[in-house]
C-alpha cells in the first residue's frame, strides 16, 4: 500500500484499520505532505514498534528522477519515471518574484493540436492523482529553501480536463490545508476547451484559476490547429461556457493564444479576438510559437507580436506576451515529449 495513493478520508480509514487513533493519521500526513519524508524510520514522533508495523503494511512511493536539465535562463526540466516505466516531464520556472512549477496530467495527450509536440505522442495513459501531486512534492523536497514554490500550473503534458477525476482529486490534495496546503489562487489549470468539464470545474468549489487555450479567432483556423476539441466544442460554445463560468470575485479567466506565423497573427485576428472577448473578465497571454524539430509552423517576428498586443491593449484588453523560458532544453510551452518505450498507439478517448 503506497500511502500517497490514499485520499484524505481513505488515509483515516487505513489508520483505523490499524487500530490507531485519528490524530496519528495527521501526524503521518504531516510527515508526507509537509515535511516530505519518504521513510518511516525518519518519523521521530512515532514509536519504534509503530514504525515497524508501518513497514510491514505500507510504503511511501516516490517518482524516480531520470534526468534533470538546466536552461541558460535558470529554467529546470525534470524527467520522471513512474512505477510502470512511463515517463513524464515537469518544468520549474524561476522568475523575479515567483517560482512556478509546470506539471503534467497525462502521459502524452488525449488531443491532437497540430502545433504541440505533446499532441504528437497520442495518449499513453492518464496520471493518477498521487502521480500529479508527486511532481509538486518532489520539487518541494529538493528545492533550496530560499526559493519557495509560489505557483503551480497544470500546463505540462496532457489535457487536465480529459483526466477530470484524478486531476480534481490531485487539486484537492494540493489545496487541502492538512495535506500540501497550497492556496488555490496560486494554482492554474489550463484546458484546450472541454466544455462540460469546464462547467463541472466551475461548480466544484476548487477555486483554482482557469486558463483556456483559444489560439484562433475563427472556427476554420481553430479546426486546423485544434481539430479534435474544436469539432466537439466550437468557438461559440466554448466562449459561452467561459461567459457562464462562475468566477470568484476579483478573478479573471486567462486566455492563451499561441501566435503562429501567417496563421493567426494578423491585425484582423487581433480585432476579432477583441470582439470575441468583449465584456469577459479576462486576461490574454500571447505565446509566440515555440519551435521544435520538424514543427509545421513558424514563430512570428517581434514586430508582429508587439503589434498584435498593441491592438488588444488599445481595445482595453489586458494582454501579456509570455516570455519563452527554457527553449534551449525543450522545456517551453508545447515542447514536452518523452520517449516512452514501445508506445502502443492507444485509442484516443475523451472520457
Ligand atoms: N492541454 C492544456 C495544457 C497543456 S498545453 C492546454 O492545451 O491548454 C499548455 C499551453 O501550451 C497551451 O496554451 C498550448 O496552446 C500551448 N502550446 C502548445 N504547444 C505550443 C508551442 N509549440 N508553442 C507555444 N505554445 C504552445
Ligand atoms: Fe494536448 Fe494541450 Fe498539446 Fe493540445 S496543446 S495537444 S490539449 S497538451
Amino acid at each position: 500500500m503506497n500511502l500517497k495513493q490514499l485520499s484524505f478520508d481513505e488515509f483515516d480509514g487505513f489508520l483505523r484499520e490499524l487500530g490507531w487513533p485519528k490524530y496519528r493519521a495527521q501526524q503521518l500526513r504531516d510527515w508526507i505532505y509537509k515535511k516530505h519524508v519518504s521513510r518511516f524510520d525518519a518519523m521521530t514522533n512515532l514509536s519504534k514498534s509503530d514504525r515497524a508495523l508501518l513497514e510491514t503494511r505500507a510504503m511511501i512511493g516516490e517518482p524516480e528522477l531520470v534526468r534533470q536539465q538546466r536552461s541558460t535562463d535558470g529554467t529546470q526540466k525534470f524527467l520522471f519515471r513512474l512505477s510502470d516505466g512511463q515517463e513524464i516531464e515537469s518544468v520549474l520556472i524561476p522568475d523575479e518574484d515567483r517560482n512556478t512549477l509546470c506539471i503534467s496530467t497525462q502521459v502524452g495527450c488525449t488531443l491532437d493540436c497540430t502545433f504541440c509536440l505533446t499532441g504528437t505522442m497520442g495518449l499513453l495513459r492518464n496520471l493518477k492523482a498521487h502521480e500529479i501531486v508527486d511532481q509538486v512534492l518532489w520539487v518541494l523536497r529538493h528545492l533550496e529553501s530560499r526559493d519557495p514554490l509560489t505557483n503551480v500550473v497544470l500546463m505540462g503534458m496532457g489535457e487536465p480536463l480529459a483526466n477530470y477525476r484524478e486531476v480534481t482529486e490531485a487539486l484537492k490534495r494540493l489545496t487541502h490545508p492538512k495535506m500540501v496546503g497550497l492556496t488555490p489562487r496560486r494554482i492554474t489549470l489550463s484546458t484546450s476547451g472541454l466544455v462540460p468539464q469546464i462547467k463541472r470545474l466551475g461548480e466544484s468549489g476548487l477555486n483554482v484559476n482557469l486558463a483556456v487555450s483559444l489560439n484562433a479567432t475563427t472556427n476554420a483556423v481553430r479546426d486546423r490547429l485544434m481539430p479534435a476539441v474544436n469539432k466537439l466544442y466550437p468557438l461559440e460554445t466554448l466562449l459561452r461556457a467561459c461567459r457562464d463560468y462562475p468566477l470568484p470575485p476579483r478573478r479573471r479567466i486567462f486566455f492563451e493564444y499561441v501566435l503562429l506565423k501567417g496563421v493567426n497573427d494578423s491585425e484582423a485576428d487581433a480585432h476579432r479576438l477583441l470582439r470575441l472577448l468583449k465584456g469577459l473578465r479576462c486576461k490574454v497571454n500571447l505565446i509566440p510559437f515555440n519551435d521544435y524539430p520538424g514543427a509545421p509552423f513558424g514563430c512570428p517576428d517581434d514586430e508582429t507580436v508587439l503589434r498584435f498586443q498593441k491592438i488588444l491593449i488599445e481595445g482595453h484588453l489586458t494582454a501579456f506576451i509570455r516570455k519563452s523560458r527554457g527553449r534551449d532544453i525543450l522545456a517551453a510551452c508545447g515542447q514536452l515529449r518523452t520517449e516512452t518505450p514501445s508506445a502502443p498507439a492507444l485509442i484516443n478517448s475523451l472520457s
